[in-house]
């Protein structure tokens, strides 16, 4: 983000601001508090204070009361906007702008701004019916999206509702909201989220500042209703009035007023600075959403056509239920007037709340139970009714995958398998500690949830991530990780290195730090193929290997004794247990780039082989992962457009994931990915059999 934009957008939402708001007496009060707000923004970004100063001057200068200031950073941020054919877009080289400042301030109110701005027609109101995102505009991409069928083929239903729609609903039924954030703030990270965003407050403080927002909006125009198309209208009112009056009371409400509103829109998008997938959780555990996107799922399925009117389907996710009621009114309500979603059931991740001295039976025992529960619910409910079995086409494992691995899952999907269910598809390689943990995630999904042809694998980051950007922002040279981790990392490597005539050296650097982990870990000295089997078998159901359950017994009979033994201390040895899970330093040079590249390389080769997919999903991936720009997003090695020769080419799928989250949806996601090319300087020929042939996957690998 520009340090211009930085200083428009603080302006415009800084939680700092609106409590002096009231001691503020001139502009110039305002200076020592922006200075800070947007210094303190950057403090990772080494720019002199005197470039601040300048363009804080520069802002003052023009500004010599707020309603100025304010009609400045507005017109400002709506400078990226224009007109064509009745509709807004946004202008090609300022989109990625745009996408940043969107991520500060609510899109509606910049859209507003420029409609009061131009004078604009009610007719570009109307557009705005269920989303306030516009995009830019290219004639062949638009015809593309109006006339084809684009299948979004990885969208979660909860994290789709945009904020602005989410932002009406707390106006209009506060006190739901206010008992949803209640329970939300009961979770330390969400405590955290608020933090993060100098927001000290508790249920009490946001319920006052909500409550005292509602009587602006009420005193500007008591009769204002609840909808996109009815802010926009309510915001130009205000514009208009506060411009016409010059009445600085006036101001004061609609500042406060535009700052309530994009300090709850930053609660619910993404934000730049909140790197991890630990970030993201904390909007989907905040409970914002909650009343909004429990309610009705129709205004959802029109919202993603985007404003533009285009011809998306949805592939949509949702959680199972635990109990069949929750399932069913869950099911029911989704499926409410659509008749062509299809539907990915996703499980979700969780920790492994047993502590070591806890694991008495085998790990992640809770959530493989309720894993079983919840596949035999979903399986009843879709033997039971022919509607649920015609919508519901796959199986996902979704959320933080720093909390479990593929092998949690393998028992439940063979369970789904044997019933019927017939593609799969898992989250993997999004966030990882090391990068080779995330390359075995990867490999993982694959190898221990048996994929076939056509199931498929979302984001796979790990897979694309330039070796060299990642040890960058990494930074440090060294990392912790769990020594248990690590060493599965090297048995992995070794796993897939052995067999290459090249990688000898490898091998046999890694062979010591693997006998010595071993020794360590498992008090015991093996060889590194029956540690590798034992690693292998992590795919088998610990509950018949341990003997809690007689299953299949037979399948693991062909794995050493040695690797069973040690595959038991994994699962149910306390001391094992606080081995593996005992924090190590690191070098991350130990792996050399070109390793890594090779290992991706490998990966990717044996997907491809399987005719296994990627889902790739180019904004979320820029806000969670080590990226700082849409430009090093890894789909450009991916297409093969760098400079490595040759690399394989992974079968590739496009999607939005939270569309809510990341203030997106397919149109903007292809429209950065056309930028992204644009800038590779290929022509619009070029670009466009790119963008034809992953439109075309998403239809052909459609589940
Ligand atoms: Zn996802």
């Amino acid at each position: 983000m520009t340090i211009k934009n930085e200083y428009n957008t603080t302006i415009l939402s800084s939680y700092k601001i609106f409590k002096e708001i009231n001691k503020l007496t001139d502009i110039k009060s305002l200076e020592p508090i922006l200075f800070d707000e947007v210094s303190r923004a950057r403090n990772n970004i080494s720019v002199p204070d005197y470039v601040f100063k300048n363009i804080q001057e520069g802002i003052f200068s023009k500004s010599d009361n707020f309603r100025n200031m304010l009609n400045n950073s507005l017109s400002s941020l709506a400078s990226p906007l224009y007109t064509r054919n009745n509709f807004i877009y946004v202008q090609n080289n300022k989109f990625h702008i745009w996408q940043d400042t969107i991520n500060k301030v609510s899109p509606l109110i910049i859209i507003s701004y420029f409609i009061y701005k131009k004078n604009l027609s009610e007719e570009y109101i109307e557009k705005f019916q269920y989303s306030s995102l516009p995009s830019i505009y290219n004639k062949k991409l638009n015809n593309i999206l109006k006339k084809n069928e684009i299948i979004d083929t990885h969208i979660h239903l909860n994290g789709t509702t945009e904020a602005d729609i989410i932002w009406q609903d707390i106006l209009q039924t506060p006190q739901a909201f206010i008992k949803d954030v209640d329970e939300g703030l009961l979770k330390d990270e969400v405590k955290e989220q608020y933090l993060a965003l100098d927001m000290e407050l508790g249920t009490a403080g946001i319920s006052k500042m909500i409550y005292d927002t509602i009587k602006i909006r009420n005193d500007f125009d008591a009769y204002a209703s609840h909808s996109i198309r009815s802010e926009i209208k309510f915001l130009i009112s205000i514009f208009k009035k506060i411009n016409l009056d010059k009445k600085c009371s006036d101001t004061m409400k609609l500042w406060e007023y535009i700052l309530v509103y994009n300090f709850i829109y930053q609660l619910l998008v993404q934000q730049n600075k909140q790197v991890g997938f630990d970030q993201f959780q904390k909007i989907t555990f905040n409970n914002i959403r909650e009343n909004v996107e429990r309610a009705s799922y129709k205004e959802r399925y029109k919202q993603v056509k985007s404003i533009y009117g285009d011809n998306v389907i949805i592939e949509g996710r949702f959680a199972p239920k635990d109990t069949p009621e929750k399932m069913i009114k869950l099911l029911d309500n989704i499926l409410h007037n659509n008749e062509n979603i299809h539907l990915i059931a996703h499980f979700i991740k969780a920790k492994d709340k047993q502590s070591s001295d806890e694991i008495n039976t085998y790990r992640d025992m809770p959530l493989r139970l309720d894993l079983d529960k919840r596949s035999r619910l979903l399986i009843t409910l879709m033997n039971k009714t022919p509607k649920y079995k015609k919508h519901i086409k796959a199986v996902d494992g979704a959320a933080n995958e720093l909390h479990a691995r593929a092998e949690v899952f393998a028992p439940s999907f063979r369970f789904l398998r044997q019933n019927n269910i017939e593609n799969f598809t898992f989250h993997g390689g999004e966030d990882f500690i090391d990068i080779v943990s995330g390359i075995r995630y990867v490999y993982e999904i694959a190898k221990f949830l048996r994929f076939r042809n056509g199931d498929r694998i979302g984001h796979a980051t790990a897979l694309g991530i330039n070796p060299k950007l990642w040890k960058e922002r990494i930074g440090k040279g060294s990392l912790y990780i769990k020594q248990g981790e690590y060493l599965d990392n090297l048995v992995f490597i070794y796993h897939i290195a052995k067999v290459d005539k090249k990688k000898i050296k490898l091998i046999s650097r890694l062979k010591n730090k693997i006998q010595r982990l071993c020794y360590k870990i498992y008090n015991e000295s093996l060889d590194i193929y029956l540690l590798e089997q034992a690693w292998l078998m992590r795919k088998e159901d610990p509950k018949n290997v341990l003997k809690w359950d007689d299953g299949h017994c037979e399948e693991f009979y062909k794995y050493p004794e040695e690797s069973i033994n040690i595959f038991t201390k994994y699962h149910s040895n306390q001391k094992t247990i606080e081995a593996y899970n005992e924090k190590i330093k690191i070098k991350i040079d130990l792996i050399s780039n070109k390793d890594i590249l090779y290992l991706q390389n490998t990966i990717i080769e044996k997907l491809n082989k399987k005719n296994i997919i990627i889902e790739t999903m180019i904004s979320s991936n820029v806000r969670i992962s080590f990226y700082k720009s849409y430009n090093e997003h890894h789909i450009k090695k991916w297409l093969g457009l760098t400079k490595e020769k040759n690399p394989p080419k992974p079968i590739l799928s496009i999607a939005t994931d939270n569309p809510g989250i990341f203030a997106t949806n397919m149109r903007n996601e292809l429209s950065h990915l056309y930028l992204l090319l644009l800038k590779t300087k290929m022509c619009e020929e070029d670009i466009f059999k790119i963008i034809n042939n992953l439109l075309k996957n998403n239809v052909d690998y459609r589940f």
